[in-house]
């Protein structure tokens, strides 16, 4: 929107109570009566309105989308912090606050827009422990593609027009954390994670899954193989207790967030995929906290928006309380990683496949479900029945490995992979190149299997390699890449770089030397190495040659 006409905007938000001498902004859902949603451009506006009538915010953007739309960026504090230098100067605890990443999800965006302007009044004491990063539409695009919600969140109880899931690249943005191909995921890489390093996230959705009682569902990162002390923080207090409040200060039941398999006969509740291309697992890997928050589709609008703010609210209230313990659990997670990956500690083993495990059997409230007489094309096959009843079911809350590698003390990969040593350096993951050769026994995945899928997912026909590790002599020219693991982030380089995990291999990472998706294996890389050698070697050691980082 060109800046003239923000200002009318602006001119014609300033509607809103009056707070210490100041008229505060409404959101679009409040002026509507909750019949619709904000724009990225009226996000924009209530933005500027609540920054210029003083609120304790700074607005930016962190970058901007396929479409050309700006993300905007705002940093809550008080007083004024504009890096992450200052916040730890002033002893912050530096929260993200993320919504409308599947841009139909709209409640998130208008709650997280409601807390800023609390931050302005009743809820400014936050400021004191905490700086609060938001992004607000962190997927502008798809929130502004609206469409009949009948079409883009079918099982949605309104607002009547809502964006759609994916971004102006036509991808969900849920699934690129690992591969980052999307804007919105590389200028939250560089400008959040890498810049900010949060202590907390919170990613906003809303579940349109099994028919529950609850008002929200949650999840701790799930992804086993992150530091264990901030996500067992996360899933063994922070949760527990919220969900007390929730219950005791705004009688708003929620649970872990789960679905069941066969609605008519319920059998167990379980959770989602364990992996990291997804936000918070994501941000579990890095050996941060972090919080999936679904609101229930089922409910209306205005229900969704409220459980969420006072969600929202009771999180940062938390952490505010508990901003030593999540700095020391944190620190003392990088701290671990890092003696692991140099050998100091002993090396774990991480999973490379995983399996649903459980904390016992515990009462879960769900709508009774009925067979749907109508079976014509298109019908669902259940249908609701209105009334809700508590079953005693098996609670599948997180997973654990089926099959596992040690954590080796780095990878090595041929100097023609440059852009994932540039991808990984987004991620800020120390790289090092080898400045002269290097003979060494390493790793070897011999006998290499690849299995592209046949099917399409995220423009990507994902590859499964399997194959034999061998301890091989094998000499690496200069050039050569070296990724170590003794590094705060050593997880996540296993998680992204282990070849037969789930990571940028499984993306199409290394394709070019494979010979690419449906190609041959063929002419593989270090000059001399023979067909079958898989392209990513395992380190047993940092190498005893000359390396540069990569700045
Ligand atoms: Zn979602």
């Amino acid at each position: 929107m060109p800046a003239l006409l923000r200002g009318l905007f602006v001119v014609l938000m300033l509607t809103a109570p009056v707070l210490a001498g100041q008229t505060l902004p409404k959101t679009t859902a409040e002026r509507s009566n909750y019949a619709s949603t904000s724009s990225n451009d009226e996000v924009g506006a209530f933005l500027d309105s609540l920054e210029l009538a003083g609120a304790p915010i700074a607005v930016s953007e962190l970058g901007r989308t396929a479409l050309g739309k700006p993300i905007f960026f705002v940093i809550a504090s008080d007083p004024p912090v504009t890096s992450p230098g200052e916040a730890a100067a002033a002893g912050k605890l530096v929260v993200y606050l993320q919504a409308n990443i599947h841009a139909g999800e709209v409640e998130g965006k208008e709650a997280v827009l409601a807390v800023l302007r609390e931050l302005a009044g009743p809820s400014r004491d936050l400021l004191r422990q905490l700086v609060i990063l938001v992004a607000p539409d962190y997927n502008p695009d798809g929130n502004d593609a609206l469409g009949p919600q009948a079409v883009n969140r079918s099982e949605q109880n309104g607002p009547e027009l809502v964006g759609r899931r994916a971004d102006g690249l036509n991808l969900d943005l849920n699934r690129d954390y690992f591969k980052a191909e999307a804007p919105e995921t590389r200028a939250s890489l560089a400008r959040v994670y890498e810049a900010w390093d949060p202590a907390l996230m919170v990613d906003l959705h809303t579940t349109d899954g099994t028919l529950h009682g609850y008002h929200l569902t949650y999840s701790p990162p799930l992804d086993p193989n992150g530091p264990a002390g901030p996500t067992d923080f996360v899933r063994n207090q922070m949760l527990p207790a919220l969900r007390k409040t929730l219950q005791d200060k705004y009688r708003a039941p929620t649970f872990d967030y789960g679905n069941v398999e066969t609605p008519l006969v319920p059998k167990s509740w379980d959770t989602y995929a364990p992996l990291g291309w997804y936000g918070t697992n994501y941000v579990g890997l890095r050996g941060r906290m972090a919080i999936l928050c679904e609101a229930y589709s089922h409910d209306d609008f205005r229900t969704r928006v409220r459980v969420t703010h006072d969600f929202l609210i009771e999180i940062l209230t938390y952490a505010s309380l508990h901003a030593d313990e999540i700095r020391r659990l944190e620190r003392e997670a990088d701290r671990q990683t890092a003696l692991e990956g140099a050998g100091l500690l002993p090396r774990p083993g991480l999973a490379v496949a995983y399996k649903l495990a459980g904390r016992g059997v515990e009462p879960v409230v769900l709508e009774v479900m009925k067979p749907n007489p109508d079976t014509g094309r298109g019908r669902p096959p259940l249908l609701p029945t209105g009334e809700f009843r508590t079953y005693r079911l098996p609670i599948n809350d997180r997973f654990v490995d089926s099959l596992t590698r040690p954590l080796p003390a780095g990878y090595f990969f041929p100097a023609a992979e440059g852009d994932v040593a540039a991808l990984l350096r987004l991620h800020g993951i120390q790289v090092r190149r080898l400045g002269a050769g290097w003979t060494d026994t390493v790793e070897v995945l011999t006998g290499t299997q690849l299995k592209w899928a046949t099917r399409e997912f995220q423009g990507h026909h994902l590859l499964e390699v399997t194959g034999t590790w061998a301890p091989l002599i094998r000499t690496l020219p200069a050039g050569a890449y070296f990724v170590p693991t003794a590094q705060p982030l050593g997880r996540l380089v296993f998680a992204l770089l282990e070849p037969e995990g789930y990571g940028l291999v499984r993306w199409g990472g290394f394709d070019r030397l494979l010979g690419g998706e449906f190609g041959a294996l063929s002419g593989l890389v270090y000059g001399s190495s023979a067909v079958g050698e898989f392209p990513v070697w395992r380190a047993g050691r940092a190498p005893r040659a000359p390396t540069r980082l990569l700045p």
